[in-house]
């Protein structure tokens, strides 16, 4: 079909036009009998509305191609249901039409302004992620559920809506009408979906990607042809939907103005409605209920996709009216999209540095929520066996904002039957040990080979260097990397961490790592030789500039000349530096399961030496504030196992005190603490201007506080950056006292 995107509608003739209409109707009608009638999503949603809206645009711009068939003038399949009984809605149903930025939305509350001939009132909701139901009470009853259908013609599902516990069969309360329909959505909660695929996991069934095929999904399920295992889980889906109201159909002279104002009445004979709406009377209001909602987009209690804005007088609604499938009185402002497809090219398995092999899946890069992704983590093996993922599938990936990358499952749909299954390895892929489980009945298997693994090594040497443990500048993920893996020289500098602190300049100088693929991140190889290409991480670039007679260009000879770069020498400069850190740091350093940066600085302050703390019993270490049995048991089996004991030995020949200089001995710190703030324990939230937070809470602690991450009654004082907010609300409904960024150097370091 023609390539609907890359051609400007401008530059395209009559035919053209024709018959890219043509093909765009046949491919959204297919898509739309998928997703309505056997609730499969073909294409992600924010594919199909891009379909949509480029039928749209052909349309307005080629008039001879315009249809009353066109499912822009239609709501719904193309074929009707072969499921249910059709049911004809009293009044029609409508779908919406959507915005997708600023500029449109504002356009479209000017036309409706203009249209209405007054000041219009806004009642701003959020899009719920399901599908649309209809439910007729007469005299109060219950005597009809369908689902939308074409907007005309729905489907008979009044037997299924019977077990979705919050409809209620009865209304109760005043001015309750002969007859009215009243509208909503059902709707997975996300703890609902949750617990449903948990119960999928359980039983081996295959996990639902989105809650909205899941709900249309479990609505419009046939009880008839089921076994009777089959019907209890029927039940089970229905019993856990929900449904929210949120418009009404054929309702004779209803006794309220506005929908807001029906809302509350319909809430006050038993129906459910959202809490989420207001009533605004400006754009900057709407607005900025799209944008809070934007932020605050998975605080809810379900899936949004957007928001509603509808015109909140019932009188303007009439007078407004409706397109064939939308109301002209509503619009949707739908949010960009944060699930998309991709293919899984490859599952790849990653060892960490407590020896973890994680599977983690390999994509065709995609672009999701800001930023293009290309791996996203499976966890384990039985997770890639929930989530029934073959090699080559489509795949939904999801990433909403910040948040990490997940694979959601496949479009099994979209198999060929060329996919391929996958298995867990038995040995690590980084030194070929037997993968085993640390303890029976552990889903996670683990490299055994803890000392050498070089996957081990790299991770531990990479957290020795990071800013919670030596925050060594220089040592990070790369250099990590360079020193345990290496193609030259063939044995690394670093076969463990215990020589770390004896590299010198002249062994990191001839180092050659692999160079990787920006793209694929496999090693690059040279196109003749056939072998890795290599560079050297420790040296500048040869530097064929130099003036041959500068007394400073130390062995130039006139050809070429190699410099040692400033990494090294910041590497080494760093690791020397490193010895007189804090004994808290050494102690993360030394990457004992469980001990943290908290755990590590209670264990130094009380001890004064990782001498103390290596003689002294589980329970004298259990004992310490911010300690307990996990982190106790953890140090003393540590120190039994000869190898780390070799790390201290080694890093104590090359300099590292490991004790805390004038410490009076175990138990004696803690009483000792002195400063502005000493026995306080202080919260910092927001920002200081001229410090990190890591920065921010080591002055609050040198000042002789604790820091904790919430505020509760024991908080003393909540220090409140620039951009504080519920932490800040908090320290204030408590009445603790409160310290602005201004003041933060006073109270820190009083002069
Ligand atoms: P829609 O999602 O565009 O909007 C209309 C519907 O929103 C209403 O019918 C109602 O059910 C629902 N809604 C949710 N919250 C609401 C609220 N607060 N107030 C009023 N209505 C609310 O609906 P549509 O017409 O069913 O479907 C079109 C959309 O469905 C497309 O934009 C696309 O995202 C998706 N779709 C996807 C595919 C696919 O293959 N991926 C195929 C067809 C449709």
């Amino acid at each position: 079909m023609p390539d609907p995107f890359n051609r400007p509608v401008a530059d395209l003739s009559s035919s053209d036009a024709h018959a890219e209409v043509t093909a765009l109707r046949e491919k959204i009608a297919d898509y739309r009998d998928a997703y309505y009638g056997k609730d499969q999503s073909l294409v992600p949603d924010a594919e199909y509305d891009a379909l949509e809206r480029r039928l749209a645009e052909l349309e307005r711009a080629f008039p001879e191609v315009q249809s009353q068939d066109s499912p822009t003038q239609k709501v719904g399949a193309s074929s009707g249901s072969q499921l249910f009984d059709p049911v004809t809605h009293r009044e029609r149903m409508y779908s919406l039409d959507n915005v997708f930025a600023e500029s449109e939305l504002v356009d479209w509350m000017t036309k409706v302004e203009r249209d209405s001939g007054e000041a219009v009132r806004w009642l701003c909701e959020v899009k719920i992620d399901g599908l649309a139901l209809n439910v007729r009470y007469e005299n109060g009853v219950l005597v009809q559920a369908a689902t939308r259908g074409d907007g005309v013609v729905g489907e008979d599902v009044t037997e299924n809506v019977a077990l979705i516990p919050g409809i209620p069969q009865r209304l109760v309360g005043d001015n309750i009408p002969e007859l009215v329909e009243i509208r909503g959505e059902v709707f997975f909660s996300n703890a609902e979906f949750e617990a449903l695929n948990r119960r999928q996991a359980e039983v081996g069934e295959k996990q639902f990607a989105n809650p909205r095929n899941a709900a249309s999904g479990s609505l419009r399920q046939k009880a008839e042809s089921k076994n009777e295992k089959q019907l209890a889980a029927m039940h089970d889906r229905l019993g856990r939907l929900s449904l929210y109201v949120h418009g009404i159909g054929a309702w004779a002279n209803p006794p309220v103005a506005n929908q807001s104002e029906m809302y509350t009445l319909l809430k006050s004979w038993g129906m459910p409605t959202s809490p989420h709406w207001v009533v605004a009377d400006s754009v900057a209001d709407v607005w900025a209920f799209i944008e809070r909602h934007r932020e605050h987009r998975h605080d809810l209690e379900h899936e949004i996709d957007g928001a509603v804005i509808k015109v909140d007088s019932l009188a303007l609604h009439d007078s407004l009216g409706a397109t064939s499938r939308a109301p002209r009185w509503a619009i949707a402002y739908k949010y960009p999209p944060e699930e998309v497809y991709t293919e899984l090219l490859d599952i790849v398995v990653g060892v960490g540095r407590t020896g973890r092999a994680t599977p983690y899946a390999v994509m065709k890069p995609v672009r999701v929520a800001g930023s293009v992704v290309r791996q996203a983590t499976l966890h384990n093996k039985d997770v890639v066996a929930a989530k029934g993922v073959l090699l080559g599938d489509t795949v939904i990936l999801r990433k909403a904002g910040d948040v990490i990358p997940e694979i959601l499952g496949a479009v099994t749909e979209l198999r060929t039957g060329n996919e391929r299954e996958w298995t867990m390895p038995t040995g690590c892929p980084e030194c070929g040990a037997t993968l085993a489980p640390s303890k029976d009945g552990d889903v996670d298997l683990r490299c055994p080979n803890t000392e050498h693994c070089p996957a081990q090594v790299r991770g531990r040497i990479e957290h020795i260097g990071s800013r919670g443990g030596l925050d060594i500048e220089g040592l990070g993920e790369v250099t990590a990397a360079a020193l345990t893996q290496p193609i030259v020289p063939s044995v690394p500098p670093l076969t463990s961490e215990a020589a770390l602190f004896d590299l010198t300049l002249e062994v990191l100088f001839p180092i050659e790592v692999a160079v990787k693929d920006g793209e694929t991140g496999l090693a690059k190889l040279d196109d003749v030789t056939g072998e890795p290409v290599t560079q050297t991480p420790f040296q500048a670039k040869r530097d064929k500039k130099k003036d041959p007679w500068d007394p400073d260009a130390s062995g130039f000879n006139g050809t070429e000349e190699v410099a040692p770069s400033a990494d090294a020498r910041k590497l080494i400069k760093g690791l020397h530096d490193a010895k007189g850190k804090d004994l808290w740091r050494f102690l993360v350093a030394l990457n004992i399961r469980h001990v943290g940066p908290v755990a590590a600085r209670a264990l130094a302050g009380h001890f004064g030496s990782l001498a103390a703390i290596e003689s002294a019993s589980v329970d004298e270490l259990a004992a310490v504030d911010g300690v307990g049995d996990i982190i106790a048991t953890s140090l003393a089996e540590w120190f039994t196992v000869d190898w780390h004991r070799d790390i201290v030995a080694r890093w104590r020949a090359a300099g590292v005190p490991f004790e805390i200089p004038g410490h009076p001995g175990p138990g004696a710190a803690a009483d000792s603490v002195d400063g502005p703030l000493a026995g306080m324990t202080v919260v910092v939230t927001g920002s200081i201007p001229g410090y990190t937070r890591d920065e921010a809470e080591e002055a609050v602690r040198r000042a002789g506080a604790k820091t904790a991450g919430s505020v509760s009654k024991k908080t003393d004082l909540v220090i409140a950056g620039e951009g504080a907010g519920s932490k800040r609300t908090k320290a204030e409904e408590l009445g603790i006292r409160i310290v602005d960024a201004v003041d933060f150097d006073s109270v820190v370091n009083p002069a």
